[in-house]
């Protein structure tokens, strides 16, 4: 089985492999480990990658890039609104209320939801990873924004499921670096030790993300989080733009804004001359031929004059830095290291902002593209059966903190708070309710102003089947809640507990015993239902635990991906309510037999994808894989006959003119010329099987005169062996 890291960037993509040697990041087909995040639809097939990326001006309507960001919001969103003025190609509401774009694709307008256009990415991705290991993959670890919702990590899974992918895990950005980071480390302090702590500052294309992580020998746990998911470095080439946009509207009377080719190719060329200024501080140009109504342009900047334009968006790195800072209640010297990753990084004025806020030189140990990729590939070593990897454990955090509501009986609301921000993550938590009736838990993300998202909604879990006991008063009803592997929140087990008073029990038991004895044993044997149903009809406990009917227990569960882990645990606990009355369940418990019956329970989630939904885009992407792989077959049949009209045009009044007659010479040769035309003319665009049948027919033709040159070429040496053997 592979194991398989990919880092699904807004800009780009990398993939990392693990194999028995170590991480290895791989190439594309055009040998370049960065594959562009383009996905470009023509109308006939797909390019996607780095193909994909000679079609972001020439076909810019059906070329879609920078939409890891729109995954999974509504399409009413202000964010989406915002962006959508900046894309040139069009976007739509989808039925859901999500985000679609519109495009021509074989010939027709198609919708495509941003599920299905990361699905195909991905689906890019899993066949350069089949190409360079010659086997089938399935099995891989994405990378997520950390700061990413429910939603758009729904979104996300439904997108590697289309691109039949089995996505072990969700994997956020930050924590990938830093378990690419820690792994190797052989000098980390032992567990019982301080721990060392590191930041890790992540800036790529749209977003800016932060983590304080805590390291002790085989163990990382991500303390806190930061991010400005509306910062990256493509802020910097739309200042850059602006400037120049403004300059050539002045200096050559062209609007660059009211064409999109022109402005296209000035974005491209901001975000050179930004990569230009990174490295040189003297003054860059700009050129561009023919930019717009047929006017070369110019311009320049240097360095000092870039950072003054973008000084409003070097301050914004500053705010989730010292966010971090607070959260993870850390001064400057208890941290021993600040490591940069992502592209944008590399500007010297980010890397001297973080180095000011934090009072130390930023570090560069690991590869500021690659790390992201390599962490989820380490990370699916670790939770493939098949791999084996150093004990490392790994414990994330949610950013934001997640509350349940629920009606009481009584009618009134109750609200709890479950994972506070920061809490470990994954992460179970057993909570206890008292019901007569089937009712619903609200989960929602508390903070509105923590969540870079338009809805704290997350969804309604029903928990069906719930009757009263036999006193007819409340159920104890347990509910289980998991902050699952991928970040994502939900109800994963309900439960109603029944109590059986075993004194009581055991006693009555002996005393029907003896007494049925004497009658009849055969009725004991026999009729067990009738026993026991009487048994616990009538020998249940009155006792109830008073507790208060309106907030739930929630009580930690063990942590499998973090065995062993008691500051996991520690922690929950110190968020814990205790029921108030633990002294009296427990001595209840010694004579009370609790019997635990699973119920039913179903969920409403916010903007969900459904099952159904995922099928269908998984057959819809499936038909266009077959689409794209007969496109290159027919390509391919149609360049072989072009081959062979061409060689043999060549041939045939030249070597093998002695093989044929004058008369057929000059048959074949009109044939093949008109084949030649019909390849530019009728034939530019036919099914495959046009161009093999065509080929089969001219090499009827053409085979006997090549076995006749290749018989004679054979013949002398034929002759000297025979003379030889003679
Ligand atoms: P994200 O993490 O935001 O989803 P991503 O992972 O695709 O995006 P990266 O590949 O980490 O992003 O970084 C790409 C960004 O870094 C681009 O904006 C690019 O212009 C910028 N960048 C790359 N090299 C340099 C450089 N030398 N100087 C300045 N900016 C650079
Ligand atoms: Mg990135």
């Amino acid at each position: 089985m592979s194991v398989i890291g990919y880092d699904l960037g807004n800009l780009s993509c990398y993939i990392a492999v693990a194999r028995q040697g170590g991480i290895e990041t791989i190439a594309n087909e055009f040998s370049d480990r960065n594959t562009p995040c383009i996905v470009s639809l023509t109308s006939k097939e797909r390019s996607i990658g780095s193909a994909a990326k000679t079609q972001i001006i020439s076909n810019y309507k059906n070329t879609i890039s920078n939409f890891k960001r729109l995954l999974g919001r509504p399409f009413d969103d202000p964010f989406v609104q915002n962006e959508m003025k900046d894309l040139p190609y069009k976007l739509s509401r989808t039925a859901d209320g999500g985000v679609g774009v519109r495009v021509k694709y074989a010939g027709e307008d198609v919708e495509f939801s941003m599920a299905q256009v990361c699905g195909m990415l991905l689906t890019k991705l899993r066949s350069i990873t089949e190409v360079n290991l010659k086997k089938p993959v399935q099995d891989c670890v994405l990378s997520v924004p950390s700061f990413f919702s429910e939603v758009q990590r729904r979104n996300l899974l439904a997108a590697a499921r289309i691109a039949n992918l089995n996505c072990l895990r969700l994997f956020n950005d930050t924590t990938a670096v830093a378990l690419a980071y820690g792994i190797y480390k052989q000098d980390l302090p032992a567990a019982e030790e301080k721990p060392r702590i590191i930041i890790f500052v992540d800036m790529g294309h749209s977003s800016l993300q932060v983590a304080a992580v805590a390291f002790n020998k085989g163990k990382l746990k991500v303390l806190a989080t930061s991010f400005d998911p509306y910062l990256g470095g493509r802020d910097f080439d739309r200042l850059l733009f602006n400037h120049f946009a403004d300059l050539f509207k002045d200096k050559y009377r062209i609007d660059v804004r009211t064409n999109k080719r022109a402005e296209l190719r000035l974005l491209i060329e901001c975000e050179k001359l930004k990569k230009q200024l990174s490295s040189n501080s003297g003054r860059m140009t700009l050129n561009i031929e023919c930019l717009m109504d047929d006017k070369d342009v110019q311009g320049a900047m240097t360095r000092t004059d870039f950072e003054a334009l973008c000084a409003p968006l070097i301050q914004r790195v500053e705010k989730p830095l010292r966010t971090i800072l607070q959260d993870a209640k850390l001064q400057s010297q208890d941290i021993t290291s600040i490591e940069i990753v992502g592209g944008a990084t590399r500007m010297p004025a980010v890397k001297s902002t973080i180095a000011e806020v934090f009072g130390m030189k930023v570090s560069t140990t690991l590869n500021a593209d690659e790390a992201v990729a390599r962490g989820c590939a380490l990370q699916c070593a670790m939770l493939s059966p098949t791999f084996k990897v150093r004990d490392f454990t790994v414990i994330d955090c949610t950013p934001y903190s997640i509350s349940l509501s629920w009606i009481a009986p009584m009618g009134e609301e109750g609200d709890m708070e479950i994972f506070p921000q920061f809490h470990p993550a994954p992460f179970s938590k057993m909570l206890s309710f008292y019901r007569k009736e089937p009712f619903a838990l609200q989960a929602r993300y508390t903070n509105a102003e923590q969540i870079h998202y338009p809805c704290q909604d997350i969804g309604k879990f029903c928990i069906d089947n719930v009757t009263p006991n036999q006193e007819g008063d409340g159920s104890k009803i347990k509910v289980k809640v998991r902050l699952n592997i991928h970040g994502l929140f939900s109800v994963i087990q309900a439960s109603i507990v029944e109590k059986v008073c075993l004194a009581r029990v055991v006693l009555l038991v002996c005393h029907f015993y003896f007494s049925v004895l004497s009658a009849s044993t055969t009725l004991i044997k026999t009729d067990k239902t009738v026993f026991s149903h009487f048994s616990i009809s009538n020998l249940l406990c009155t006792t109830q635990a008073p507790v208060d009917n309106q907030t739930p227990n929630p009580e930690p569960m063990g942590e499998s991906t973090s065995p062993g882990d008691t500051e996991n645990k520690e922690n929950t606990n110190a968020n814990n309510v205790k029921p108030s009355t633990e002294a009296a369940e427990k001595v209840e418990k010694k004579k009370v037999k609790v019997k635990s019956k699973d119920l039913p329970f179903h969920s409403q989630l916010y903007m969900n994808i459904t099952e159904q939904e995922i099928q269908h885009m998984f057959e819809v992407e499936n038909k266009m894989i077959m689409n794209d792989k007969l496109e290159c077959e027919t390509s391919e049949a149609k360049n072989l006959l072009e081959e062979y009209v061409y060689d043999m045009r060549g041939k045939l009044f030249d070597k093998y003119e002695g093989y044929t007659t004058e008369q057929d010479r000059t048959e074949f040769g009109k044939i093949l010329e008109a084949t030649e035309h019909w390849l530019y003319e009728d034939g530019e665009d036919e099914m495959k099987a046009v161009y093999v049948d065509k080929l089969a027919q001219l090499k009827q033709v053409g085979n006997p005169i090549l076995r006749r040159y290749t018989e004679a070429q054979a013949r002398p040496a034929a002759f000297e062996q025979l003379g030889g053997a003679l």
